[in-house]
């Protein structure tokens, strides 16, 4: 069984109901590091030491700020040992970028974050111990955060299509046709245009284009469901779940996929 739990939906300014967005795969993968993640850990019953892959798509702060935090629980808390293998996958140059992020929030206490981990730029990975692999692809946002996304199979063939942060592009386009679920940031409401992201009227274009594809949305601008203040929840096509905090989704042996609604 697969398990991908969203630990977080908002996008950067989290709307009220929602905190960053986060990803965990399987309980041990993480995708991102956002300032809240602890919290976001803690509330799923996890600690940091539990995580053993984490991927990283680009370099804004509502996806990387939190990984000092991250480094210094495992340190100080839950694994003070380092006898908890962590596989870090990231862009060339973004070992320097998390090790001066360390530097500056907790400087003097995380100088050794080079040897408490394995470093890995390849864009294309099997993931030793887990039931995956993953091909990392450029996507069409701030160019100056060099972003990614993740096409992620499964070694049962099911595959799960991470965008990132991105507007609609040719990548994940090319990638939507056979992947059985594409996670899709909606970061930003129709008004205006927005190439960096995706509107509500691009997500129902996608969906048009990709019926086949199961559409989970995150990264979004609206507040959460039952929520009256900021903005509201965008109505789009049934084949589009919009995801909350807390919701999961489970896919069994035979690729049939459950919607856990936990909020
Ligand atoms: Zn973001
Ligand atoms: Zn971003």
């Amino acid at each position: 069984m697969i398990r991908i739990d969203f630990l977080g939906t908002g996008n950067a300014f989290t709307p009220p109901g929602r905190l960053h967005a986060l990803t965990l795969i399987d309980e041990k993968i993480l995708i991102d590091t956002p300032p809240t993640l602890l919290t976001q850990l803690q509330r799923k019953g996890m600690k940091t030491s539990e995580i053993e892959h984490l991927l990283f798509t680009h370099w804004h702060a509502d996806h990387t700020f939190g990984f000092p935090f991250f480094m210094l629980e495992r340190k100080y808390i839950s694994d003070p040992n380092g006898k908890n293998n962590l596989n870090i996958y990231l862009r060339p140059g973004g070992k320097d970028k998390l090790a001066e992020l360390c530097n500056i929030g907790f400087p003097g206490s995380l100088e050794n974050i080079g040897d408490m981990a394995d470093w890995y730029e390849e864009e294309k990975f099997e993931l030793p111990e887990t039931n995956w692999s993953f091909e990392r692809f450029p996507v069409c946002h701030t160019p100056e955060t060099d972003p990614h996304g993740y096409e992620l199979t499964h070694n049962t063939g099911f595959k799960l299509l991470h965008c990132g942060d991105s507007g609609p592009c040719k990548e994940i386009e090319e990638r939507a046709e056979h992947s059985n679920i594409v996670i899709l940031e909606m970061g930003m409401p129709d008004i205006g245009d927005f190439p960096y992201h995706y509107t509500p009227n691009n997500v129902i274009e996608f969906s048009k284009k990709f019926p086949k594809s199961l559409i989970l949305v995150t990264h979004n601008f609206a507040s959460s469901k039952n929520i009256s203040e900021g903005f509201k929840i965008p109505e789009l096509p049934k084949e589009v779940f919009q995801l909350e905090d807390g919701d999961a989704i489970e896919i069994n042996q035979n690729g049939e996929i459950e919607i856990i609604n936990n909020s």
